[in-house]
């Protein structure tokens, strides 16, 4: 990183960043063009949890190319200043790479919605089998993660 002294290396940092983190910029790409895609997003053991209608333009290209990039941001806020290129911005964010699986077995698929799920309402939910079938649960297993943190 270029500004090294805004790199967050401490892992409870990076976690804690992700846990603040609201939505995740999902970027697939079919090897041409990139596609970018803001959802929700849950927490997982190494990986996040991401849900998706059954069909459309994300599914096609995680069924076309695994690798994924993404992006998780916390703590943003615009700092005005009296001399516009004195402006800042106060932000804390979360690049990573991994590789997004389609989860088919619905045991796993409720384990992923369960974390969606948490990560925005601490009220518990039981999904119903049908629920479950309709919706697409995507779990990206994170292979490299960097933290950067701005005032
Ligand atoms: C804060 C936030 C949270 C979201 N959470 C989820 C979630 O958890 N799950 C989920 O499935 N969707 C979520 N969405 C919607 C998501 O961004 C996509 O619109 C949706 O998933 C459809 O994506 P797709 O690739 O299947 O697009 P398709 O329906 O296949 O459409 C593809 C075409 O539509 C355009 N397009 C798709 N999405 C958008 C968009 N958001 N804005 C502008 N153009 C778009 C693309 O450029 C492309 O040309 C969320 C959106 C926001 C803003």
């Amino acid at each position: 990183m270029r500004r090294s002294e805004r790199e967050v290396k401490d892992p409870s940092q990076i976690e804690e960043i992700m846990a603040q983190a609201m939505v995740c910029r999902l970027a697939l790409s079919d090897g041409e063009s990139p596609y970018l895609v803001p959802l929700n997003f849950g927490l997982g053991d190494g990986c996040l949890y991401l849900h998706s209608a059954l069909q459309g333009k994300k599914i096609d290209l995680i069924r076309k190319n695994p690798r994924v990039c993404f992006e998780l941001e916390a703590y943003v806020e615009v700092l005005p200043a009296p001399k516009i290129c004195d402006w800042s911005v106060r932000y804390a964010t979360v690049i990573g790479t991994g590789r997004a699986a389609l989860l088919e077995d619905a045991a796993e698929k409720i384990q992923g919605m369960n974390a969606i799920t948490r990560h925005y309402s601490p009220a518990p939910h039981e999904f119903t089998a049908e629920e479950v079938a309709k919706v697409a649960v995507i779990k990206v297993m994170i292979e490299s993660l960097s933290g950067k943190k701005v005032n």
